[in-house]
Protein backbone atom coordinates (compact mmCIF):
# COMPACT_ATOMS: atom_id res chain seq x y z
CA UNK A 1 0.00 0.00 0.00
CA UNK A 2 1.47 3.39 -1.02
CA UNK A 3 2.13 5.34 2.11
CA UNK A 4 0.66 8.56 0.40
CA UNK A 5 -3.39 9.73 -0.41
CA UNK A 6 -6.16 11.69 -0.59
CA UNK A 7 -8.03 12.83 2.26
CA UNK A 8 -11.25 13.91 1.24
CA UNK A 9 -14.06 16.21 3.25
CA UNK A 10 -16.99 15.79 1.07
CA UNK A 11 -19.24 17.47 4.11
CA UNK A 12 -17.54 20.92 2.33
CA UNK A 13 -17.58 19.31 -1.79
CA UNK A 14 -19.82 21.81 -3.95
CA UNK A 15 -20.26 19.11 -6.83
CA UNK A 16 -18.76 21.79 -8.84
CA UNK A 17 -16.79 19.00 -11.31
CA UNK A 18 -13.59 20.91 -11.38
CA UNK A 19 -11.26 18.05 -9.40
CA UNK A 20 -12.72 15.74 -12.70
CA UNK A 21 -11.80 18.05 -15.30
CA UNK A 22 -8.82 19.08 -13.96
CA UNK A 23 -7.89 15.57 -13.59
CA UNK A 24 -8.69 14.91 -16.92
CA UNK A 25 -6.64 17.89 -18.45
CA UNK A 26 -3.62 16.42 -16.13
CA UNK A 27 -3.47 13.13 -17.52
CA UNK A 28 -4.69 13.99 -20.78
CA UNK A 29 -7.94 11.11 -20.08
CA UNK A 30 -10.83 11.63 -22.55
CA UNK A 31 -14.03 12.77 -21.57
CA UNK A 32 -15.77 9.42 -20.50
CA UNK A 33 -13.15 8.59 -18.27
CA UNK A 34 -12.25 9.74 -15.47
CA UNK A 35 -9.35 9.59 -12.41
CA UNK A 36 -11.87 11.14 -9.86
CA UNK A 37 -15.38 10.84 -10.14
CA UNK A 38 -18.41 13.09 -8.25
CA UNK A 39 -20.76 10.79 -7.23
CA UNK A 40 -24.62 12.13 -6.30
CA UNK A 41 -25.65 10.43 -2.99
CA UNK A 42 -29.43 11.40 -2.68
CA UNK A 43 -31.38 13.48 -2.63
CA UNK A 44 -34.23 11.30 -0.54
CA UNK A 45 -36.01 12.05 2.83
CA UNK A 46 -35.25 9.84 5.73
CA UNK A 47 -36.76 11.31 8.42
CA UNK A 48 -39.39 14.65 8.44
CA UNK A 49 -37.47 17.48 7.22
CA UNK A 50 -34.17 15.60 7.67
CA UNK A 51 -32.19 14.93 3.79
CA UNK A 52 -29.73 12.45 2.21
CA UNK A 53 -28.13 14.59 0.00
CA UNK A 54 -24.17 14.64 -0.59
CA UNK A 55 -22.00 14.95 -3.36
CA UNK A 56 -19.23 12.26 -2.76
CA UNK A 57 -15.78 12.42 -4.83
CA UNK A 58 -14.46 9.01 -5.67
CA UNK A 59 -10.74 8.47 -6.84
CA UNK A 60 -11.11 6.05 -9.57
CA UNK A 61 -8.28 3.26 -10.78
CA UNK A 62 -6.98 5.81 -13.47
CA UNK A 63 -6.13 7.70 -10.44
CA UNK A 64 -2.12 8.06 -9.55
CA UNK A 65 -2.03 10.63 -7.21
CA UNK A 66 -0.42 12.80 -9.70
CA UNK A 67 2.91 11.33 -9.41
CA UNK A 68 4.66 13.26 -12.35
CA UNK A 69 3.26 16.21 -10.20
CA UNK A 70 4.34 15.58 -6.97
CA UNK A 71 7.92 14.35 -8.10
CA UNK A 72 8.24 17.44 -9.14
CA UNK A 73 7.05 18.79 -5.71
CA UNK A 74 3.47 20.12 -6.67
CA UNK A 75 0.38 19.28 -4.81
CA UNK A 76 -2.10 16.87 -6.99
CA UNK A 77 -4.04 18.77 -9.60
CA UNK A 78 -7.40 18.16 -7.64
CA UNK A 79 -5.73 19.12 -4.69
CA UNK A 80 -4.81 22.68 -5.94
CA UNK A 81 -8.01 23.68 -8.14
CA UNK A 82 -10.63 22.53 -5.71
CA UNK A 83 -11.72 25.96 -4.12
CA UNK A 84 -14.05 24.74 -1.26
CA UNK A 85 -10.03 22.93 0.15
CA UNK A 86 -12.42 19.38 -0.07
CA UNK A 87 -9.15 17.28 -0.58
CA UNK A 88 -6.01 16.87 1.44
CA UNK A 89 -2.42 15.27 -0.13
CA UNK A 90 -0.25 13.80 1.89
CA UNK A 91 1.10 10.90 4.07
CA UNK A 92 -1.67 8.34 5.05
CA UNK A 93 -0.62 8.32 9.31
CA UNK A 94 -1.12 11.86 9.33
CA UNK A 95 -4.54 12.28 6.81
CA UNK A 96 -6.11 9.36 9.28
CA UNK A 97 -5.21 11.61 12.30
CA UNK A 98 -7.11 14.20 10.77
CA UNK A 99 -9.62 11.70 9.61
CA UNK A 100 -10.51 10.75 13.08
CA UNK A 101 -11.08 14.69 14.11
CA UNK A 102 -14.65 15.02 11.39
CA UNK A 103 -16.98 13.11 10.56
CA UNK A 104 -17.94 13.26 6.70
CA UNK A 105 -14.39 12.67 5.46
CA UNK A 106 -12.60 9.42 3.44
CA UNK A 107 -9.53 8.41 3.07
CA UNK A 108 -8.38 7.26 -0.35
CA UNK A 109 -5.14 5.59 -0.69
CA UNK A 110 -3.39 3.27 -3.74
S1 LIG B 1 -13.42 20.54 -6.94
FE1 LIG B 1 -13.82 20.23 -4.75
S2 LIG B 1 -15.89 21.06 -4.43
FE2 LIG B 1 -15.64 20.77 -6.63
S3 LIG B 1 -16.47 18.71 -7.03
FE3 LIG B 1 -14.25 18.48 -6.70
S4 LIG B 1 -14.03 18.02 -4.49
FE4 LIG B 1 -16.10 18.86 -4.81
S1 LIG C 1 -4.57 12.95 -7.28
FE1 LIG C 1 -4.21 13.48 -9.46
S2 LIG C 1 -4.69 11.57 -10.52
FE2 LIG C 1 -5.63 11.42 -8.50
S3 LIG C 1 -7.69 12.20 -8.74
FE3 LIG C 1 -6.43 13.91 -8.10
S4 LIG C 1 -5.85 14.89 -10.03
FE4 LIG C 1 -6.54 12.84 -10.54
Amino acid sequence: MSAYGLLIDYEWCTGCHTCEVACQIEHALPTDQWGIKIMNVGPWEYAPKKWQYAYLPVPTDQCDLCKNRVEKSHTPTCVKHCQAKCLKYGKVEKLAEELAKKPKQTLFSL
